[in-house]
């Protein structure tokens, strides 16, 4: 079986073909500036095919997904011989609100539900599901799969959702936590329990998914009890431009000093915060391990209030746990930075935590960082959100 997998931004679109045999990436590839004029990077992993990269026309997501699939199967770049290999599409989903905890065969009906989000996510969902219809419009009736980065955090308890706000608006307004990355979460706590060789249902772990935007998520059992992003990506631990955790009477204070609107206030709080705005010099780590290796204070500060949101947050999940036996790092800054990933485990001492500092230098593999006399593990393990995509979707349509 070969799945497609798609996660489509406004005006950009990801993809992979799978091989659910082997589980083997075929090809890869990026549609970018959709709706302006249109380019297309497309990398065969198979056959020793050469690379694609070249601008393409494409008016709407449709003209990508047409290019995408007369890329896969053309006799110079293609991976399959025509489109009918291709079994299914899986389509990454950013929001599923309360509707889904899992995964879904899409219809009509979850379609509409899929619209029904767009006021949670008014940035993802409409591109979401312009790439749904999109693949509609080029592969006729494909099966097709949603896989929500919500639907993991739906096991969180009441407890753990709930917003001390009046109870009307949740009832109402679906206003609670969400959490996002979840597929991310999901995949690194299953290899986690995999590499530990124990079954995940026995295990308490904590998931720090760290790169341009960055949560991490408490998962007991393999059910995910707690996470840091909120009702919106925007909340939890600073990142690279997004504030994280902020006393509402700020936004107001600011809004009134220097005349804001509420969208011109989010725009801040979105693209200008987080460690760029503490720094003033990137959103970058390695730019930022670079200025503070410079004698930067503000770089250093940023680095320094990142380690310590990493390690307060995970620290109140092994209360909400009592206890972890694993603490996991992933993403661009958990795969990469071993320096971020030293300042955060310093804070674990408490834990009984001891770095293997050889090991905390390797990367591009699931790793085991701590000493093996560490009471707590701690592991770098490169995430993968395509497979999860590709293996739900086998799953479903299989
Ligand atoms: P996204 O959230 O957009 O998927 P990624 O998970 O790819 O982001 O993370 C991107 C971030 O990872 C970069 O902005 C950078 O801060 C960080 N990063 C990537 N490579 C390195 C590296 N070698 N050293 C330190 N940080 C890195």
């Amino acid at each position: 079986m070969k799945i497609l997998v798609i996660n489509a931004g406004s005006s950009s679109l990801k993809y992979q073909l799978i091989d659910m045999e082997t589980e083997q990436v075929m090809a890869k590839g990026l549609c970018e500036r959709i709706g302006i004029d249109g380019h297309l990077k497309h990398t065969p992993l198979v056959g020793g095919k050469p690379v694609f990269n070249e601008d393409v026309p494409m008016p709407t997501h449709s003209e990508a997904i047409a290019a995408v699939i007369e890329k896969l199967t053309s006799p110079e770049y293609g991976v399959v011989g025509s489109m009918k290999e291709i079994d299914a599409v899986g389509h990454r989903v950013v929001h599923g609100g309360e509707k889904f905890a899992k995964s879904v065969k899409i219809d009509a009906d979850v379609m509409a539900a899929i619209e029904a989000c767009i006021p949670f996510a008014p940035l993802h969902n409409p591109a979401n599901i312009t790439g749904i219809k999109a693949c509609r419009d080029v592969m006729g009736d494909v099966p097709m799969v949603a896989v929500f980065d919500t639907a993991f955090h739906q096991t969180m308890p009441g407890k753990a959702y709930m917003y001390a706000v009046p109870y009307e608006y949740y009832k109402n307004d679906g206003i609670r936590r969400y959490g996002f990355h979840g597929t991310s979460h999901l995949y690194v706590s299953g290899r986690c329990a995999e590499l530990m060789g124990k079954p995940i249902e026995e295990l308490k772990l904590i998931s720090c998914h760290m790169g341009n935007g960055s949560s991490i998520c408490a998962i007991d059992g393999g059910k995910c009890v707690d996470t840091s992003m909120g009702f919106t990506p925007l909340v939890g631990l600073p990142m690279g431009t997004r504030c994280g955790d902020l006393d509402a009477g700020v936004i107001q204070f600011i809004m009134k000093k220097y005349g804001f609107t509420i969208d011109e206030m989010l725009n801040i709080l979105n693209k200008k915060s987080g460690v760029l705005g503490v720094s003033g010099v990137s959103s970058d780590f390695r730019d930022l391990s670079a200025a503070a290796e410079q004698g930067n204070e503000r770089a250093q500060l940023a680095l320094d209030m990142f380690a310590y949101w990493v390690a307060k947050v995970a620290g109140s999940y092994v209360a909400a746990m009592n206890g972890v036996d694993a603490i996991i790092f992933t993403a661009g800054v958990g795969e990469n930075d071993s320096d971020t990933r030293a300042a955060i485990v310093k804070y674990f001492g408490y834990l009984g935590v001891k770095l293997d500092k050889e090991a905390n230098s390797k990367r591009g593999q699931d790793i085991m960082i701590s000493t093996p006399d560490s009471k707590v593990k701690v592991f770098v393990i490169p995430t993968n959100e395509e497979l999860v995509i590709a293996r739900d979707t086998k799953a479903i349509v299989g």
